[in-house]
């Protein structure tokens, strides 16, 4: 038999539950939003910025296009690769900048090499499903492919390091269709200062404000991620067209290096730019973001002390993330708060997505893959946007961008010739010959 006092428990027990069940239903999207949220993206082209299958092609099958088919479903591909075509339709992907990262290290000619290289292997992957994929160039390009139910498949180069010092270099791989490139990756170029090292030339030198003013000319979309605090505000000082970061968040969030600081977002209004947030954990998630802080001063004092030797180095950082596991990934929740806060700070017209699929490992659950930017969509929507900031926000604000940066190019071409700067004149130093 049970007492009053055990049935007040049960009682309380009952509606706590009730409540719990209530408040997590309430805390993740249901399924109706992401449906509505999928059918927005048959109206509006989801124009994500940054997703790096061309290198996975690179890293794991040496470019041979045969040996990965992204036609089939590879969810369960080990290790995890998070886009394919039967992912990317059922997130309702409309375009795709496709990064053709090459590693920092590779310089001069070298860089200009391996990026052409990942320019082929991107068409070649377009070429391959003709039914799925098409190259696109330009907004309308975009705009029409989606009509047409393609994605539109467009290319970003991550770093400055991919024209090796020379703009004749980058005219071309405007040419090749590069229609991005980010003006450092995680270091230094010559002429520019990356965020992951100490700036070193204080944003941008003179040769660094030629490249951004060539970008103008051609109508090459300037982006800002990776880039130092110092070379976002140099280079919203030279150019004349709306930039990007193509995969970057909010460090009123999560005061991170990678991140968007407020003072620069009030400037990307100025300027009519867009913020493409990106999912990664470590940019995102307080608790990441710190873990890495800890995780790189264990490095850097463990390559103090084991100079030069790489096997002491790698054993003492096994132990140390044996002692120091490493925290949960972010969550939707996360990603959704630093697109609230831009909103916040500078409105829903300047916020694009930056996936940063197969760029990273460390994903939200509910985004683990191309799947699922509906989900997020469906977030915002129950976070209360409207259905009119959900369509710019999936794609309507960065072509708005392109646009932008399309007009500029057509009235600078007019104004003046391509440029014929070197380095060594703008910044009295002779290219370097790494
Ligand atoms: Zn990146």
């Amino acid at each position: 038999m049970r007492t009053i006092g055990m049935r007040i428990f049960l009682a309380c027990l009952t509606t706590c539950v009730m409540i719990a069940m209530h408040a997590s239903a309430q805390d993740k999207p249901n399924a109706e939003l992401i449906e509505r949220a999928r059918e927005l993206l048959d109206e509006v082209p989801l124009i994500d910025g940054h997703n790096d299958i061309p290198w996975q092609y690179r890293k794991r099958v040496n470019n041979h296009l045969d040996q990965m088919d992204l036609s089939q479903d590879l969810t369960g591909l080990k290790p995890d690769l998070h886009t394919d075509i039967p992912r990317l339709r059922k997130g309702g992907v409309g375009g795709q900048f496709w990064s053709v990262y090459v590693p920092a290290t590779m310089r001069g000619a070298e860089g200009i090499r391996m990026t052409l290289e990942q320019i082929d292997m991107t068409r070649r992957i377009v070429a391959r499903h003709p039914e799925t994929f098409e190259l696109a160039f330009t907004a309308d390009d975009i705009e029409r492919i989606h009509k047409e139910g393609k994605i539109a498949s467009l290319m970003g180069m991550e770093g400055g390091h991919s024209m090796g010092n020379s703009l004749a270099a980058l005219r071309m791989l405007y040419e090749s269709g590069a229609r991005y490139m980010t003006l450092t990756h995680s270091k230094h170029t010559d002429w520019a200062d990356s965020c992951s090292e100490r700036p070193r030339v204080d944003g941008l030198t003179p040769f660094g404000r030629e490249v951004v003013r060539e970008m103008n000319r051609m109508g090459m979309l300037v982006d800002l991620a990776h880039v130092a605090p110092v070379t976002m505000h140099a280079a919203l000082d030279v150019t004349e067209a709306p930039i990007i970061f193509s995969h970057s968040s909010a460090r009123g969030v999560t005061d991170n290096v990678r991140n968007v600081p407020d003072d620069v977002l009030i400037r990307v209004k100025e300027n009519g730019g867009v913020v493409m947030v990106t999912f990664l954990s470590g940019y995102i998630s307080n608790r990441y973001s710190e873990y890495f802080d800890r995780f790189k001063e264990a490095r850097e004092l463990l390559r103090e002390e084991f100079t030069l030797q790489p096997d002491k180095i790698e054993a003492g950082l096994g132990e140390w993330s044996e002692e120091n596991p490493s925290p949960k990934n972010a969550t939707l929740s996360d990603v959704a708060d630093h697109i609230d806060h831009i909103r916040d700070i500078i409105g829903s017209e300047y916020i694009g997505l930056g996936g940063d699929y197969d760029g990273t490992t460390t994903l939200p659950d509910e985004l683990k893959d191309v799947s699922t930017y509906p989900v997020l969509l469906a977030e915002l929507m129950r976070r209360g946007y409207s259905e009119d900031e959900i369509k710019n926000i999936a794609g309507r604000n960065l072509l708005r961008v392109m646009r932008g940066a399309e007009k500029v190019a057509e009235k600078l071409q007019k104004e003046r010739p391509a440029s014929d700067a070197l380095i060594t004149e703008l910044d009295g130093k002779d290219a370097p010959e790494e």
